[in-house]
């Protein structure tokens, strides 16, 4: 089976691809990692990411089929994370998805309203293991600021007010349309993004049921 993640910063998408891959076994790809890698050994990118801004398709695209060529996504299925965040990156995979006569399954849109996910960004914290913790349960479970792997959390450079700003203003302009596209398709599938990760994830959990995916 093979589900999009499309929603806003901050809309939990990494935290629900990691909850879909453990129930169903597919395997997960995460452009915002992807490029978190690649901005360590790349300026024009780094910069790009850390003011909100997006890296060009053309660049995404090359990563994705790159990425296709190495992986078992066409056998695992997938579930994608930050991609497609534009209409001509969803046309890119579109054509990749033809040519081995696949197809997405579902897009699964996780609602949450700007005013949320700008308070949760900013009680965000990361590790380089891939972890996210809020700084709630991270105040209590990681009293010293490390993560359960060992290594210290830290911010995300584009997790400050004004980059979220842009990012949601990025967001608006050039994602939201991939709500109507897909609705088109009919494949798009309106999830409450607002509740807690588990709540979240029952919607996601009982869609897949009702339609008998697995
Ligand atoms: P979030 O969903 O919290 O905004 P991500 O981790 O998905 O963050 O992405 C972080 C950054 O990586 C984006 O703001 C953008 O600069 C870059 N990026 C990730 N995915 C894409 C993509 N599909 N197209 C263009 N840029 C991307
Ligand atoms: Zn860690």
């Amino acid at each position: 089976m093979n589900f999009i993640l499309l929603g806003p910063p901050g809309s939990g998408k990494g935290t629900q691809a990691k909850n879909i891959v453990k129930k169903f076994n597919v395997s997960s790809l995460s452009t915002g990692e992807i490029f978190r890698n690649i901005k360590k050994q790349n300026n024009s990118i780094k910069k790009l990411i850390s003011t909100g801004r997006l890296v060009p398709d053309r660049i995404v695209i090359d990563i994705l089929f790159d990425c296709f060529k190495k992986n078992k996504y066409f056998e695992s299925g997938f579930v994608l994370d930050g991609f497609p965040r534009t209409i001509s990156q969803a046309k890119g995979l579109n054509v990749l998805l033809n040519l081995k006569h696949i197809k997405v399954d579902v897009v699964f849109f996780l609602d949450v309203n700007s005013n949320e996910v700008i308070k949760r960004i900013l009680k965000r914290m990361i590790c380089s293991c891939g972890l996210s913790y809020n700084i709630m349960s991270y105040n209590v479970g990681n009293r010293y600021n490390y993560c359960i792997c060992g290594k210290k959390l830290k911010k995300r450079d584009d997790d400050k007010e004004k980059v979220i700003k842009e990012r949601l203003c990025i967001y608006e302009k050039f994602t939201k349309p991939l709500i109507e596209y897909y609705k088109k398709f009919g494949i798009l599938v309106y999830i409450d993004g607002s509740r807690d990760e588990m709540c979240v994830f029952k919607q996601i959990n009982s869609y897949v049921k009702k339609r008998n995916f697995y």
